[in-house]
């Protein structure tokens, strides 16, 4: 059965199919060939939630973090907001002072490539269910901690 509805934009009909969402990360264009949506027939205008454009951007994120031998500031504070972090947070997760984290943001130069890393896997991280939010609650909790608790399996994302 083909799910339909109305054109937001148009008189179009918007039908639910496969699309190819493209990011720009810092100037490289990363496709999401695998995005379903749906899509006016006659105007194009493709529908998608804010939350749906928010897993596209992590994703593309990801991807170029992943793919890329290295990658300049401009790129980095795409990931990080794509993650949801402030640049504060990030700071406090990778233990580097907020101003040399605002200064690979904003330099033409490589970010390092130990960044890159931890960074992809943040978002990593948040895909598969981990609260950022956690780990910036863990990097600040008094050292010498003599017990934890495993945490419930988070379900994965249909
Ligand atoms: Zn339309």
């Amino acid at each position: 059965m083909e799910l339909k509805k109305p054109c937001t934009h148009c008189d179009g009909e918007s039908v639910y199919s496969q699309y190819t969402y493209r990011a720009n990360v810092a100037g490289v264009t990363v496709s999401d060939p695998r995005q379903m949506a749906y899509v006016c027939n006659v105007c194009g205008e493709v529908l998608l939630t804010t939350g749906e454009v928010a897993g596209l951007q992590r994703r593309a994120a990801m991807t170029a973090l992943r793919d890329l031998p290295s990658i300049r500031g401009e790129a980095l504070r795409y990931a990080r907001k794509a993650a949801g972090l402030r640049l504060v947070d990030l700071a406090r997760l990778l233990d580097i002072a907020p101003e040399t984290i605002s200064r690979y943001e904003t330099s033409n130069d490589a970010v390092p490539r130990a960044v890159q890393v931890a960074m992809h896997g943040l978002l990593l991280l948040r895909e598969s269910g981990v609260s950022l939010q956690s780990l910036i609650d863990a990097a600040t909790k008094p050292v010498g901690a003599t017990e934890l608790v495993v945490p419930a399996p988070t379900p994965h994302a249909a």
